[in-house]
């Protein structure tokens, strides 16, 4: 029974354990796959991973802080994964070329799909787009490798500039200390404000008041639903995206690359939401 789980440091947090077992549910491959959690810490990661490819498991999401070491340690990794710099799925393979009698650890593929997740998870394509990306860590290299690849002019704001002019350097778009923010079609908060009940207005370069029709705001946070971010958003006019539905939407992805079928959106969407 192939086994899958969500390995993190903390995980009990983790909504993807539901929402993927929702899926498989609906797929009707219940009885022949799982899906769970495992806590490991950052020092323990390794032998961990391999103790879980070498023991049933087909593959794991990769959560927080375990991301850059889950692709510095795969044997194989997609183009997204290695230009964000981590990964988000790891798939395990056994070795077919190895002959009988060799034992060989299975083949470690690492894929990311939080990139194409936030793609996936906005109501249009951000093509031509202005996009606002606010932060600089893990979930903003994949936002903005993601809008630069879809061919949005992306700018990028963080607390710590020299780091939003780093991650431009590397991935596209441009650092800028004072962004505009109504001259935006796209907003995405991909800092950690509002995680712990923040003000977003008081630690982002952002005001209630300035966001109007014709945007869309994206909240990679989840938490409050809505998050305080998003509740002006809408109450101006805008679109928005919460995290969860980014969430839902990379984790539909990691499955259709696990099991080979298309995800069953709307139950994932309803579990994780639960
Ligand atoms: P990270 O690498 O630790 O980066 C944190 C970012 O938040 C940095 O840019 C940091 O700025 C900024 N920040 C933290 N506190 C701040 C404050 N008080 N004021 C202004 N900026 C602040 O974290 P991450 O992995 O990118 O994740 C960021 C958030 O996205 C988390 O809440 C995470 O849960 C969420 N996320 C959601 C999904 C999803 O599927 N929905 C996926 C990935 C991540 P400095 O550089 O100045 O420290």
């Amino acid at each position: 029974m192939p086994r899958l789980a969500v390995i993190g440091f903390p995980v009990g947090h983790s909504r993807s354990p539901a929402m993927q077992t929702a899926a498989l549910a609906e797929l009707g491959l219940a009885d022949e796959w799982s899906y769970g959690a495992v806590e490991v810490a950052p020092e323990g990661f390794e032998s961990k991973l391999h103790e879980l490819a070498a023991s049933g498991y087909a593959g794991l999401n990769v959560t927080v802080p375990h991301k850059e070491a889950a692709l510095a340690l795969a044997d194989e990794a997609s183009e997204a994964a290695r230009a964000i710099g981590a990964a988000n799925t790891l798939s395990f393979e056994a070795d077919h070329s190895a002959a009988d009698d060799v034992e060989v650890r299975p083949w470690v593929i690492a894929a990311n799909t939080d990139a194409p997740g936030l793609l996936a998870a906005l109501p249009a394509s951000p093509s031509g787009a202005r996009a606002l990306v606010l932060g600089a860590g893990g979930a903003a290299r994949a936002a903005v490798w993601a809008l630069a690849g879809e061919g949005a002019e992306v700018e990028v704001w963080n607390r710590t500039a020299s780091r939003a002019e780093a991650i431009c350097a590397e991935l596209g778009g441009a650092a800028l200390g004072a962004p505009e923010q109504a001259s935006y079609e796209l907003i995405v908060n991909t800092t950690a404000v509002g995680l712990r009940g923040e003000d977003p207005f008081a630690h982002l370069p952002l005001a209630a008041s300035a966001f109007g029709p014709g945007q869309t705001v994206v909240d990679m946070v989840y938490g409050e639903r809505p998050s305080a971010l998003l509740a002006a958003a809408a109450a101006a006019g805008a679109a928005t995206v919460d995290g969860l539905e980014v969430l839902v939407r990379q984790g539909a992805l990691s499955l259709e690359i696990w099991t080979g079928r298309e995800a069953p959106i709307d139950a994932m969407r309803a579990a994780a939401r639960a």
